[in-house]
């Protein structure tokens, strides 16, 4: 996988790859924009879109308060329906079960559905290590399979490619050239798919919703692909992230409000599949033989964790990478991990338990909230990246020039007096880099800033100055305010006057 490990290079020098990747940022751009347009009129168009949100964050709420009871029941229901259950503490333990079902029924092959746990596990590279061709068959991910990467997008894994790269890796697997043609790819792609769907020992699917009173479980998918995977194969296995649940299917009608069109602006997915156990007799199809394993792998961490246990809420919908200013301009290679964006830069801390491994992610936000307000769970991300960056100072893992720098500002912004000559000082200070009314310097501190982007000089005559001499142009500023702000306004500037101008 060519993903990059956290462990070889920082975010910073990962982010930097990504900005100097215009096809990469051009695709991320267009795609994310295309979704959060989505996105926003859905929302628009549904009555009452804050309350559904409240709903969805209430049940999401309850059921995490009392996992040990729906997982339970979850179990209990999924048992009697004729599913072997397994849990599995880590992604070691989560191969190993599915890889001994395997090896119990001679498999040669799998095809997969779309599932982010089965990224997190690494699942396919163990399967290949085991001789089994395991083969993604959502379009998506057998691109990025094809090109021996990661996902870059919960939702959209090959977010980052055009499609003359597509057509470049798919031109390769057919033999022969393909015109970059979006009907000719997909073309390709279906009947190089219906033959591994027909050969295939086993499918492999993840889990977007269990539901516990019945202990079914639920697919969201818009290629149908994953009704292949999991109806043809006589063997199923489907991987599912514990905290998965929900109480209910009345609850599963809140979800289904609110994924689809958080996720890609669709009021539903075309397909949405309710699978209750393995074939009946009485079924045209299904699987003989039906396996489900409950994945905690670093999930419990997460537990009556005060900070973090809100992250067992989320719904993977991916609202939130579209809306952030920082994924859309460096794409999801970047965090390092399987999950990226602002949910990746808290959950693969959290789940992996060792932030200083993890410890720069954090820093890859603006903390600007977009994260939050698209949430359809309202998980507070801004707030856990705030705590994640005061966690790492507090353990005395900050950057210690930041940390002076930090200092110093608070130390001048908290005096209005300080903060004038540091003004005037930077005013005498800068004209060595001013250029064209721009500083272009990309020595020292400025040089991640103005690499990509330029940093206007400070004014000759600041707006303080030009205020408190009472220039027109703030006057007149004035006299276009609304009528209750321009009084106090003008109260303010005669009180200045008679005070002979004191700034402080
Ligand atoms: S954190 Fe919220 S917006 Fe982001 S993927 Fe999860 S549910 Fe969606």
């Amino acid at each position: 996988m060519s993903m990059t490990s956290p462990m070889a290079t920082d975010v910073k020098t990962r982010a930097e790859l990504a900005l100097n990747d215009e096809f990469l940022r051009k695709a991320v751009r267009f795609t994310t924009e295309r979704l959060r347009n989505g996105k926003r009129s859905a929302s628009e168009e549904l009555p009452h879109w804050e309350a559904w949100r409240d709903r969805a964050r209430e049940i999401r709420l309850h059921t995490i308060a009392h996992l040990d009871y729906y997982l339970n029941l979850f179990v209990e229901n999924a048992r009697a329906n004729g599913v072997h259950i397994h849990f599995a503490d880590n992604s070691a333990e989560a191969v190993d079960i599915s890889l001994k079902i395997a090896a119990r029924k001679q498999a040669k092959s799998a095809v997969k559905s779309k599932s982010m746990v089965t990224e997190e596990l690494h699942l396919n590279e163990a399967f290949a290590q085991a001789g089994i061709e395991a083969v993604e068959t959502d379009l998506g991910e057998y691109i990025i399979q094809l090109a021996g990467e990661g996902p870059s997008h919960i939702v959209i894994p090959a977010i980052h490619k055009n499609r003359y790269q597509i057509a470049e890796l798919l031109s390769k697997e057919a033999g022969e050239p393909l015109a970059p043609d979006t009907t000719v790819l997909a073309g390709f792609v279906r009947k190089k798919l219906r033959e591994k769907f027909l050969e295939a020992d086993i499918g492999i699917t993840g889990c977007n919703f269990a539901i516990a009173e019945t202990g079914s479980m639920v697919l969201f998918e818009n290629e149908g692909n994953a009704r292949m995977v999991s109806t043809v194969p006589k063997t199923q296995i489907t991987f599912m992230g514990m905290e998965r649940i929900i109480p209910s299917w009345e609850d599963l009608e809140v979800m289904a409000t609110l994924l689809p069109r958080s996720a890609t602006g669709q009021k539903l997915t075309m397909y949405m599949s309710g699978i209750t156990g393995p074939r009946r007799e009485q079924d045209m199809d299904g699987p003989d033989e039906m396996h489900i394993i409950i994945v905690d792998n670093g999930r419990s961490l997460q537990l009556g964790d005060p900070e973090f246990q809100e992250l067992l809420n989320c719904i993977r919908c991916g609202a939130c990478l579209n809306a952030c200013p920082v994924y859309r301009h460096i794409g999801g290679h970047a965090y390092g991990g399987t999950y990226s964006g602002p949910i990746g830069a808290v959950l693969t801390p959290a789940l992996n338990g060792n932030v200083e491994e993890w410890n720069d992610i954090a820093s890859a936000s603006s903390l600007c909230g977009a994260c939050y307000e698209a949430c359809p769970v309202k998980i507070p991300l801004h707030d856990m990246l705030v705590f994640l960056r005061r966690r790492k100072v507090e353990q005395g893992r900050g950057d210690k020039l930041e940390a002076a720098g930090m200092k110093g500002f608070a130390a001048i912004m908290a005096n209005s007096k300080r903060f004038s000559a540091a003004i005037r000082a930077a005013q005498v200070g800068q004209k060595v880099v001013v250029r064209n009314g721009e500083i272009t310097t990309k020595l020292g501190p400025l040089k991640g800033w103005n690499s990509y982007r330029t940093l206007p000089a400070i004014a000759k005559r600041t707006f303080r100055q030009r205020w408190e001499a009472g220039e027109i142009a703030a006057q007149s500023a004035v006299k276009e305010m609304d009528p209750g702000i321009r009084e106090r306004m003008e109260g303010i500037m005669q009180q200045r006057k008679k005070r002979g101008g004191d700034s402080s």
